[in-house]
């Protein structure tokens, strides 16, 4: 199966050919096609596999359809740390580059002032770590009620890093009917847990 037949638009395969990639891989394969239909999905996955592109490539596609707010996220993804994050944004630059999204960074070590000037331009995309979003939604400066579709990336290096209470925190402020993509290495009990308490019905897609 190539990336033809995954249901993308033609803007995201000539992207795709753009960055040189002839096939997708097994978890692009698996992921892909799920998202656009708008399931849940837990994928099972190491750095390094092309994980990040199974998410951001269908994201993208679902993205372009639709209208962004001020300060009301369309989709949120979560990263454990900055350098992850960092680099979740660089693949919505590169392959989304025929595309008109707009995407904002919540990190720390970044003023708040110039990511509070860019959620009032509408985002389509957030890309977070979960302690700077708790802290600029408690200001009232991010409101989560249209964030309907949301990525946790990493979540069992989420666990080591002491998060879960903050992920569980930002998933009770987003609409209950949302689709939600968790993504690990591993999973270990307290992940499952988690993911029995957000996810519905998911896919499960291990690599
Ligand atoms: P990731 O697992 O998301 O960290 O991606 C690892 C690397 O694989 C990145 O440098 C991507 O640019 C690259 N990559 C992603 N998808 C493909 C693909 N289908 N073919 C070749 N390289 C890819």
């Amino acid at each position: 199966m190539g990336f033809a037949e995954l249901g993308l638009s033609d803007e995201l395969l000539r992207a795709i050919e753009d960055a040189g990639y002839t096939e997708p891989t097994p978890i692009q394969k698996g992921t892909i096609s799920p998202v656009l239909m708008g399931k849940d999905l837990i994928g099972i996955a190491q750095t390094g596999t092309g994980k990040t592109a199974s998410f951001v490539l269908p994201m993208i596609d679902v993205l372009s359809q639709g209208r962004s707010r001020a300060r009301m996220p369309r989709s949120l993804i979560l990263a454990p740390t900055r350098e992850l994050a960092q680099q979740v944004s660089e693949n919505f630059e590169k392959y989304g580059k025929y595309h008109n999204l707009s995407m904002v960074l919540l990190i720390g070590g970044v003023q708040m002032g110039d990511q509070i000037k860019a959620l009032d331009g509408g985002v389509d995309v957030l890309i977070a770590t979960p302690g700077r979003l708790l802290d600029l939604f408690e200001r009232g400066k991010i409101l989560l009620t249209g964030c309907d579709l949301l990525v946790i990336d990493e979540a069992d290096r989420m666990l080591d890093m002491g998060f879960i209470p903050d992920i569980e925190s930002i998933c009770q402020k987003l609409p209950k009917n949302r689709q939600t993509l968790l993504f690990s290495a591993t999973m270990p009990p307290p992940i499952k847990k988690l993911a029995d308490q957000f996810l519905t019905d998911p896919k499960m897609i291990e690599v």
